[in-house]
C-alpha cells in the first residue's frame, strides 16, 4: 500500500483554541509522552517500536499554556486573498491580485483597512483612482482579521481537517 506523504498536525491549547501547526513527528511525540491527546486522525497508525499512534490531524495539549499576546499578521497578497476568501472586493468574481482601495499614489497606506482582495480586471480598470472618481462601490469593509483563529488562518496553510477548530 503506497505511504501517503506525511501530514502536518494542528495543535490546539487544552483550551482548543489553534497554537501552532507541528510535523506529524513532533505531534506524536507529545502524544507519547502524554502531552497531547488526538482529536482527529485520518485512521492510519505509526508503528513504533512497543506501541501504535494514530496519525495525529488535529490535537490538543493536556494542560492548558498561557499564550502571550499575539502580533497581528501583516497584509500580504497571500493573507489579504485569504481573508477575502478569493474574491475581488469589486465585482464579487474570483481574485487573485491585491488592491490599495485608496491607491498608494493618492497618499493610501497599506494596512489592513486599506488592501481588498481584487480580480485582475477590476485591479486594471481602477489603477491610480478613488472609487468615488468610478462610482464603485466596496461589498464589505475590509479590516484587519480578528481573532486567534482568523490570524491563524491568515498566516499558515490549512487542511480540510482543521476548519472545525478553526472557526474564530
Ligand atoms: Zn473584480
Amino acid at each position: 500500500m503506497p505511504v501517503a506523504p506525511p501530514r502536518r498536525t494542528l495543535l490546539l491549547n487544552a483550551s482548543l483554541e489553534p497554537l501552532c501547526v507541528v510535523s506529524v513527528h513532533r505531534a506524536v511525540v507529545l502524544v507519547l509522552t502524554g502531552k497531547a491527546m488526538v482529536l482527529e486522525t485520518d485512521g492510519r497508525l505509526l508503528h513504533s517500536e512497543r506501541t501504535a499512534v494514530p496519525v495525529p490531524l488535529v490535537m490538543c495539549l493536556v494542560r492548558y499554556v498561557h499564550v502571550p499576546h499575539r502580533r497581528t499578521v501583516p497584509p500580504t497578497r497571500r493573507t489579504v486573498l485569504q481573508r477575502d476568501e478569493h474574491r475581488c472586493a469589486y465585482c464579487g468574481g474570483g481574485a487573485d491580485t491585491v488592491d490599495h482601495v485608496q491607491p498608494r499614489s493618492r497618499g493610501g497606506r497599506h494596512e489592513w483597512s486599506n488592501v481588498v482582495a481584487a480580480c485582475a480586471r477590476c485591479n486594471h480598470r481602477k489603477a491610480d483612482r478613488l472609487l468615488g472618481e468610478l462610482g464603485w462601490e466596496l461589498a464589505f469593509i475590509p479590516r484587519a482579521p480578528r481573532g486567534v483563529a482568523a490570524l491563524f488562518a491568515a498566516t499558515v496553510r490549512t487542511d480540510p481537517s482543521w476548519s472545525a477548530y478553526l472557526v474564530a
